[in-house]
Order: structure tokens, then sequence, then C-alpha cells
């Protein structure tokens, strides 16, 4: 773990081995970080916190812009990281890099724009007038999941660095080492000792000290919904600023008028990518009953094209590569989700198998038609390759069906009718809509979901208001 600048062994000299999901191999250890090491990241980042906070903000900038050139220079070795500990093919992991590159210098361009306002008063009280200013918060919390360990490492520190915090990150035990290695680049940078720690370990073990930490006031956690939860019932007490990032269940509306062939590209990359492994994706397809036929059949024949199998291996073309479940019980949830489908009237159009290998966690993809509104493909969040679709006849009831879930993360709809396009963005409960466009997190839009796929906003300019303080300050004695 890294903590003030130093590598360090955790306090009790335990270590978790990490494992490639392809192979099953080893291929690292890293220190399972205990309280005593969270108090010691904590405190660290608490005292390079004023001088951080001090530091002109144009260096600020410079060392965040610094460090995203260092990310794209290293790229092929954090993606090489990334396939070996997560699972992903190699091409995802290189985007996985890129993004997070682009989000990096996203908030070193935007650290010098952050401006305040000024506000008229009434004079009742005497002449005076107002300025609302931001302050930064202190030691960040940034806990990611294993899925994309690196875009949603960014999108807490580099909005809390930018604005003059310190941070303490907990990766996912299962996908630490490209973390350390991008921590390592932000050092590099020129990152001070201290600003920016990673402290590894098991959030079972150590998440309750970090998070409950007094000194601690602000985190940011990606992860699912009921580790939300958990979260919110230690940092809630205390007060904390809290932004969680969870689960969805993200609907698709395709219309009659549609372009089936554009849609089904998009909804392929929005289920298949990273093996589904995604909290926004493409995880509930309407399809209007004119193109039913034409859109499903489009699917599983370029379903059928994915190769299961070692990321760090291109398919031979036309084959894609799939990589790996990242664990192993999650691939067993996904057989078991699939299964309830089929058990609630669902037919499984293609996939579903889990042989063929000799070691790893795999699932071939799969479709599933018309599963029953009361199966887990339509009321849990499926974390894998596995997509239900269902025939609509009436556009009221498609919204209705989007909107029935726990969940209210991404949407789209596709079509060109203005009217339904509208009543789309106003009338699907989710933090986003896209319409003819893939389920993509752009950096510059605030990014999150309502219900139960958490509160806040990443990405964007707004994030920035979630790792500050505004102050009123009233200035008085002008006359
Ligand atoms: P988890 O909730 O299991 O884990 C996320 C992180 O929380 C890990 O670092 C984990 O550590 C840590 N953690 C576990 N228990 C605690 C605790 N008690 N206190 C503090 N931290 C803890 O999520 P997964 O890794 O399984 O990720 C998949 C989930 O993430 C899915 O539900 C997915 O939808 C969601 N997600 C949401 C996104 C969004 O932006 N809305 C984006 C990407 C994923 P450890 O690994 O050691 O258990």
């Amino acid at each position: 773990m890294l903590i003030g600048g130093e590598w360090r062994q955790a306090a009790a000299g335990e270590e978790i081995e990490v494992v490639n999901p392809a192979t099953e191999a080893a291929i690292g250890s890293v220190p399972a970080g205990a309280q005593a090491d969270v108090e010691l990241a904590v405190a660290t980042a608490k005292r390079a916190f004023p001088a951080w906070a001090a530091t002109d903000v144009e260096q600020r900038a410079h060392v965040l812009a610094k460090a995203a050139t260092l990310i794209e220079e290293h790229a092929a070795d954090l993606a090489a990281t990334l396939t070996a500990e997560q699972g992903k093919p190699i091409a995802e992991a290189r985007g996985e890099v890129t993004h997070l590159a682009h989000g990096v210098r996203y908030y070193a361009e935007a650290a010098t724009k952050v401006r305040g306002a000024h506000q008229e008063l009434p004079s009742a009280l005497g002449p005076a007038y107002g300025m609302v200013i931001r302050r930064p918060m202190g030691v960040c919390a940034a806990i990611t999941p294993y899925n994309f360990p690196l875009t949603l490492l960014g999108t807490k520190v580099a909005p809390a660095l930018a604005s003059g915090n310190t941070v303490v990150a907990k990766p996912a035990s299962t996908t630490p080492l490209a973390t350390l290695e991008v921590a390592r680049l932000f050092a590099e940078a020129g990152v001070p000792d201290g600003v920016l720690n990673v402290v590894t370990g098991r959030g079972a073990e150590i998440g309750d000290v970090l998070v409950g930490h007094p000194d601690v006031r602000r985190v940011a956690f990606t992860g699912e919904t009921a580790t939300g939860r958990h979260i919110v019932s230690i940092a809630g007490p205390a007060l904390k600023r809290v932004t969680l990032e969870l689960g969805g269940s993200d609907p698709v509306i395709v219309c009659a008028d549609a372009d089936v062939d554009a849609a089904v590209k998009a909804v392929i990359i929005g289920r298949y990518w990273n093996a589904g492994q995604a909290c926004l994706g493409c995880k509930r397809v309407f399809i209007e009953d004119a193109v039913y036929d034409d859109f499903v059949s489009q699917l599983v024949e370029r379903v059928g094209r994915y190769e299961p199998g070692d990321g760090t291996v291109k398919a031979e073309k036309p084959r894609l590569r799939m990589g790996p479940i990242h664990k192993r019980s999650a691939r067993d949830e996904l057989v078991e989700q699939l299964e309830d489908g089929v058990a609630h009237g669902g037919e499984v159009l293609i996939g579903g198998g889990t042989g063929g290998h000799q070691k790893g966690w795999f699932l071939d993809p799969a479709v599933v038609a018309e599963p029953g509104d009361g199966s887990r493909l339509v009321t849990e969040e499926v974390f894998g390759p596995v997509l239900p679709v269902f025939r609509f006849t009436d556009f009221d009831d498609a919204l209705r069906r989007a909107n029935d879930t726990p969940y209210g993360l991404g949407s789209s709809i596709w079509t060109h009718d203005v009217r339904r396009i509208h009543r789309a963005a106003q009338e699907i409960d989710a933090g986003m809509t896209w319409v003819n466009q893939i389920h993509y997190g752009y950096d510059e839009l605030p990014f999150g979901g309502v219900k139960d796929s958490g509160f806040g906003k990443e990405h964007g300019l707004e994030a920035l208001d979630s790792y500050v303080e505004l102050k009123s300050v009233v200035v008085g004695g002008l006359q």
C-alpha cells in the first residue's frame, strides 16, 4: 500500500493474493490492511491537507495534467495489469486507461475555471454584499469496485485533488494492482507525499474504520447497493458528505421507427462490454412489435460472435473476445438468475453455458426472451452478459415497465419521434437518458443515479461541488 509516499507492508503482515480470473493463477499479492494502516493513512492525509489546499491552483492543475500524460505514456503496462487482475480483454483495458486519462485531464483543466458568486444584499442591516466561496473539505475516502477499477478511481481522485483535498483510496481487494500503479504515476507527476494514499485490504475488515474515521469528511463510494446502504449506516450518523454510485438495471426502449442496426450495435456494447459487469448498461430491452423480430435476430447473430476466453489473447476475426466473470461466486449467481428467468417463462435464445474451459469463471453471453415480470432477471441487477428482451405494443406500457425496477441509473430510447423522446427524458426515473446513443458515461456530464442506484453526482463540473464546502461570506462596514 502507499501511505505518505512510502510503499508499506500491512501492520499485521498478512497478504491478499490477487488472482487472474481467466486462468485462476496468482499474479501477485498486496498487504491486507488493518485498522492501524487505515488510521495511519488518514492521519497522513490529514497532515498533508493544509499545504495541498494552499498550493496554487495552477500548480495543482499542472500536476494533474502531468499525471494524465504519464497515464497515457504507461497505457500499455496499465492495461496489461488491468487485464491480468480483472479479466477484461486487453482492448477494453486500453479503453479504460484512455478514459481514466481523459477524466484526469478534464479536472486538471477544470480546476482553474471554477468561479464563486457575488450577491447584492438588502441594506436593512447596513450596506453589505455577499460572496459564495468554496473551501476544500479535507480527507476524502475513495472506495472503488472491481469492474472498472481505474476509471472509477479517476472520477473520485481527480476532482478531490483538483479542489485541494487529500485522499485515502481503497480499491477492491481483487483489483488493487493497477490502482497502485496509477498512484505511483500521480506521485511521479508531483502529487506531494501524503496527498494520495492507497490502503489495500478487505472492505469487510477495514471499510468501517475508513468510512467511520472522524477525520474523513467525505466518502465517495462505487459498488453494490447493499454495501452502499451499509456505508450510509456508518457515515450518516457522523454527518459525512457521501456520494453513492450503486447498481443499475437500465431499460432500453426501441421504437418502431428506430435505426435497428445502430440500436443493436449499441445494445451489444451496452450489455456485453466488460462481460456485462457494468453499472450502467443495457439490462432490459423493450422492443416495439413491428421491429422485434428484426432486432432480436440481429442481436442473437451478433452475440453468437463472442468467444469467451483469456483477455490477453485476441480472438480470431470475425470472433470477438469476451473475458471471464471476475469472481466465481458472481458467475454462479448469474447462472441462478438465468435459470430463474427460464423458470418464469423466459426462453434462452442463445448462450448461458459455462463449459469448454479448463480454468476461469466463464459464461457464454446470453439473450433471454420474455422472462416474467417477477423473475430475477427483471427485479434484480444482472451483473454479467445476460440480456432479457421484451416485446411491447403500447408506449405507455413500455415506460411503465422501464420504471418498474428499484434502480434508476441509466436508460435509453431509440426513436426519432420528438414526443416520445420528450416523454422518455421527462418520465423515466433515472439519472441519465440517452437518445439514439450508447449508454456511455461522458466525463463532461454529471453521472449518478436515483432510487436504489444511489445519490450524488460524479463527472462534470457538478462533481467538483461535492468536494468543497460552499461558504457564504457577508462583507459589511462599507460606509
Ligand atoms: P462491492 O460493493 O462488493 O465492493 C465495492 C467496494 O467496496 C470494494 O472496494 C469493496 O472492498 C468495498 N467494501 C466492501 N465492504 C465494505 C464496507 N463494509 N465498507 C467499505 N467498503 C466496503 O461492489 P463490487 O466490487 O461487487 O462491484 C460491483 C457493483 O458496483 C455492482 O453492483 C455495480 O452495479 C456497482 N457499480 C456502480 C457504478 C456506478 O457508477 N453507479 C459503476 C460501477 C459499478 P472488497 O473488494 O475488499 O470487498
